[in-house]
């Protein structure tokens, strides 16, 4: 059973955890770290044969056009985080097509390819938000991968299908990839990766894992942050929960990996998508 792998590109002082604290006007100020930790996942991901999906940032695009280009040459799919990391629910519509244009269009002068998969930050697709789908049809994506089908005080749709699955909106259709969530007690537990992952033992995972892929028959999608193999990186105060999220078990992170690719096969999303779309 192939599964997908997915990382989003971005740094340290970009996450929504410290939105609060650090502003996206000050970005430019911080020491980046991002380049050589989407390094170190590519060097990993060359030496176990995998390709994968890497949601990029925007504003990483147009900062580490090189970066952005070695992640393309290297054969994974280059696909849009959009360009600011802002949450979709504190944007008007306008506000929300303007960044993922803008987002789409350095990724796609960069790699001179189509890019056509998109992550909101945060998964902010909600409920709420759904009309978010509708402008990403509209700006030519043709997948997204933003709706986690659990309880969480930033995101989440429990109701959710938690499967990759078409959703037609107006007359048009989009394919959806659901971060993946262990169903177990009537309960969606999220184990797609990030804090997940590191939080959860990894015998957790790989049951998670082989539930989905052998009981329920369906890929697993697993997505990673760069600066979530970085254990050294500098230290950002922000209160105890944001702590918690961003720094929790962080060395377990790349050992972890490790030992998915070593255990399950993983492709991108872009080789899920159905032809009847
Ligand atoms: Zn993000």
């Amino acid at each position: 059973m192939d599964n997908a792998l997915t990382i989003d590109v971005e740094d340290y002082y970009m996450v929504s955890s410290f939105a609060d604290k650090i502003s996206y006007d000050d970005w430019g100020s911080f020491e980046s770290r991002v380049e050589r930790n989407t390094q170190t996942i590519l060097n990993l991901l060359d030496e176990y044969k995998v390709k994968a999906t890497f949601f990029v940032l925007g504003w990483v695009c147009n900062k580490y056009p090189k970066l952005v280009k070695e992640i393309h040459q290297a054969g994974h799919e280059v696909a849009s985080h959009g360009y600011s990391h802002r949450l979709i629910y504190n944007l008007t519509r306008n506000e929300f097509r303007e960044d993922i244009r803008r987002a789409k269009e350095s990724l796609e002068d960069t790699i001179g390819a189509e890019i056509y998969g998109f992550r909101a930050a945060s998964y902010s697709i909600i409920r709420e938000t759904l009309w978010a789908l509708d402008i990403l049809m509209e700006e030519g994506y043709i997948y997204d991968s933003s709706i986690f089908p659990v309880h969480h005080d930033r995101y989440g749709m429990p109701d959710s299908d938690r499967f990759p699955h078409t959703i037609s909106r107006n007359g048009a259709k989009i394919q959806e990839f659901p971060l993946s969530t262990y169903r177990i007690f009537g309960l969606n537990i999220p184990v797609a990766g990030g804090g997940y992952m590191r939080l959860l033992p990894l015998y957790f995972m790989k049951k998670a894992i082989n539930s989905i892929n052998k009981a329920e028959k369906k890929p697993f999608i697993l997505y990673l942050h760069p600066w979530e193999i970085d254990p050294n990186q500098p230290r950002i105060k922000g209160t105890w929960i944001s702590n918690i999220r961003h720094y929790q078990n962080i060395k377990s992170a790349y050992p972890k990996l490790e030992a998915l690719l070593k255990g399950y096969k993983f492709k991108p999303l872009a080789e899920f998508i159905s032809d009847d779309i």
